[in-house]
């Protein structure tokens, strides 16, 4: 325990003398560099340091997606489950995804270029039981359709609601992108409203259903789980 205290000690003064020997130079450098030395700092927090996020399209057949071949990473998950938080807390962005009350209204795909480098790709959400069958009928098209020929996909992020067991249709997706060899995680969203008891006995529950180790317990409000996944984002992106 001593030891311990030696060391946390020890470290902060090499972090206050760095923090010193920083300031003391800093009036002889230029303002860019400064700028990147802070830049430095928050990109070793944030695996990705996002300097730009645009909605780009909407695509409501297969004919609008996009003909760009930057790599896309692709949301899905049934209406209200927290998709829309989701997109715009990994990104630091409010209202960017339109977080809506009213679930199964968007019936298109929306294309979200980040930093001119990739995409995110926001499905619209499935599962909502007030839907026609026609609507469920055309969504069920155009799904199938991108996730079946869309090349530059190169990770799937399904996302769950920690506090209700994943449904039979979140399982007939999974088991789809496994079967089709997308790659894919399982986010595990509104942790903050579960105890950590609750937290861990949900992560095994939808582990076990979704038959899957790949699952990611998130937080929209806290930002909990938002580092591993931007990790996951990463590497699928320079793995491509
Ligand atoms: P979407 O329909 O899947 O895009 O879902 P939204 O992002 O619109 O979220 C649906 C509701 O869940 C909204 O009231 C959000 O504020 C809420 N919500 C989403 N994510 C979280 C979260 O991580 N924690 C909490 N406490 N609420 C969340």
């Amino acid at each position: 325990m001593v030891g311990h205290r030696a060391t946390e000690t020890q470290r902060r003064r090499e972090r206050e003398k760095k923090r010193r020997a920083i300031h003391a130079i800093s009036p002889f450098l230029p303002l860019s560099f400064s700028v990147a030395l802070w830049l430095c700092g928050s990109v070793a927090i944030h695996p990705v340091k996002i300097i730009s996020a645009k909605f780009i399209a909407a695509a409501q057949s297969p004919e609008s997606f996009l003909k760009d071949r930057r790599p896309e990473i692709v949301f899905m998950g049934r209406s209200n489950v927290g998709k829309s938080s989701l997109i715009n807390s990994l990104l630091g962005i409010k209202g960017l995804a339109r977080t809506s009350s009213t679930p199964g209204r968007t019936q298109s795909i929306n294309f979200f270029l980040i930093n001119d480098e990739f995409y995110f790709v926001d499905l619209p959400g499935y599962g909502y039981a007030k839907t026609s069958k026609e609507n469920r009928r055309a969504w069920g098209k155009l799904i199938e359709k991108y996730l079946a020929e869309r090349q530059q996909l190169v990770l799937s992020i399904l996302i769950v609601d920690a506090r209700h067991e994943p449904s039979p249709l979140d399982l007939q997706m999974k088991s789809w992108l496994q079967h089709s060899g997308i790659p894919y995680l399982v986010v595990s969203t509104k942790v903050d409203k579960l105890s950590s008891n609750e937290k861990r006995k949900s992560r095994e529950r939808a582990e076990q259903i979704l038959e899957t180790d790949r699952v990611i317990p998130y937080s929209s409000l806290t930002g909990e789980g938002a580092k591993h996944i931007w990790n996951e984002i990463r590497a699928s992106i320079t793995k491509q």
